[in-house]
């Protein structure tokens, strides 16, 4: 059982991923909201904020951080640097800046041009670490299945996300399951 951080080697609040492709490295809630200004910064297509988040990011490893995970770490920060680089060119281009994301099954003055697929992602979070208030573990694991979502889309070529749901499920007395889907569709102005 996993119980320590494995950026920070602090508590185990919440069981986060670093990087899907080590799902043994988990993060507590601390580094996974500095680990979601990385991707906010990023999808804003903020710069300045993207190095200090970065930086904040990778501050946060402690003398027991393995190299790894160091390297998951920056493998992260490259991706959505790359991210962040793309951003500027669609800029450029006047193309979406921002994925739209709705609930709905069609984004308001558009017209669906074409089905990529369905995207999602989940976490499971500590009961006993939820707190009212906006900075709560199932807030901050949809906000990263949110971000994961849309870091799909965009491999898929879709440039919206529509039929978006969470849906909470407990796994049993001690963890609660964040699943969030949604179908990745290309839209153009009606
Ligand atoms: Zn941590």
């Amino acid at each position: 059982m996993i119980t320590k951080c494995s950026i920070c080697g602090g508590k185990l609040d919440a069981l986060f991923p670093l990087l899907a492709q080590h799902p043994q490295h988990k993060i507590c809630s601390t580094c996974s909201i500095q680990k979601s200004y990385i991707v906010d910064a990023a999808n804003r297509n903020d710069s300045k904020a993207f190095q200090e988040a970065s930086e904040a990011f990778l501050a946060r490893t402690y003398v027991g951080t393995t190299d790894e995970v160091k390297a998951d770490m920056n493998v992260i920060i490259k991706r959505f640097q790359g991210m962040l680089l793309q951003n500027e060119e669609q800029d450029q281009d006047s193309r979406f800046n921002e994925l739209p994301t709705t609930a709905s099954d069609h984004v308001e003055g558009h017209r669906i041009t074409k089905y990529c697929g369905t995207v999602g992602s989940n976490a499971a979070v500590l009961i006993d670490a939820i707190q009212p208030g906006r900075e709560s573990s199932p807030h901050i694991a949809k906000l990263n299945n949110r971000q994961q979502m849309l870091t799909q889309a965009r491999a898929l070529g879709a440039n919206a996300l529509i039929n978006c749901t969470v849906t909470y499920t407990p796994l049993n007395a001690k963890y609660l399951l964040v699943t969030s889907s949604a179908d990745a569709v290309i839209v153009e102005r009606a």
